[in-house]
């Protein structure tokens, strides 16, 4: 079911609306924190309502579904890979993908960066980090980052831009606290030990967005909170 675009505006409103208030409460800049919008699961209107909100971002976390998505697409927008990548589908999400946020291993390093090259562009990543150590979720352990950032920063064709975490599911809210405070903390000693300046913190989704940006975000991955429930 395509709902109205009028739903759209009052849901994107409000999810602003919360984001503008975090970051006061955080005491930073408002433009410090982008909203992507994640639009997996839902038709070729949903990229298209975010565009015409004037979001510039969209995320998908299967490179099949985007496929097939994206040329029912009109809108010009940044389509970036959020959900796990096989490394034997790196060729495609290169070929599709602005940025893909879920590099965790150095076999899929290596297979983007040779994809990259042979595409012949630069591609942007994140490291994802299991900054929750959560069993359940991908993502680089938090001790084993250092070492995959370094792998990934001596590859010519991939341009790291920061890191990315998914909270575990929790009634608790100070799970998602320590996740994002862990991914912070993380991104900062990795920054004066590579002097690399790692911009993109993506945390926050629909139900952890406010602890997630006191916490440092400057990407919120927001489904639900904008285009209902799946
Ligand atoms: C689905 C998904 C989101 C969005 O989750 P919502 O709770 O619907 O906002 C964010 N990040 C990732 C990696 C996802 O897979």
């Amino acid at each position: 079911m395509t709902p109205d675009y009028t739903t759209f505006v009052r849901n994107a409103d409000a999810v602003r609306a919360e984001i503008a208030a975090a970051c006061k409460a955080a005491g930073r800049p408002l433009q410090d924190v982008e909203l992507l919008a994640v639009t997996k699961t839902h038709g070729p209107w949903a990229p298209e309502f975010a565009a015409r909100y004037g979001l510039t971002g969209v995320g998908e976390n299967r490179v099949q579904e985007a496929v097939e998505k994206k040329p029912q697409v009109e809108a010009t927008l940044r389509w970036e890979l959020i959900g796990h990548l096989q490394s034997n589908k790196a060729r495609v999400a290169v070929e599709n993908f602005d940025r893909v946020q879920s590099v965790d291993s150095s076999k899929l390093l290596r297979r983007l960066d040779a994809a990259a090259a042979d595409v012949g562009h630069k591609l942007a990543v994140l490291l994802q980090v299991n900054a929750g150590n959560d069993p359940a979720k991908f993502g680089v352990d938090l001790e084993d980052a250092p070492a995959l950032l370094e792998i990934a920063l001596d590859l010519p064709h991939l341009q790291v831009d920061g890191l990315m975490t998914i909270a575990p599911l929790s009634e608790d809210i100070a799970v998602a606290e320590r996740t994002f405070s862990n991914l912070r903390e993380l991104r900062d000693r990795l920054r004066e030990e590579f002097t690399t300046p790692l911009t993109t913190l993506s945390m926050g989704m629909s139900g952890d967005m406010v602890p997630a940006i006191a916490a440092g975000s400057t990407q919120v991955r927001v489904g639900t909170a904008l285009f209902g429930r799946r």
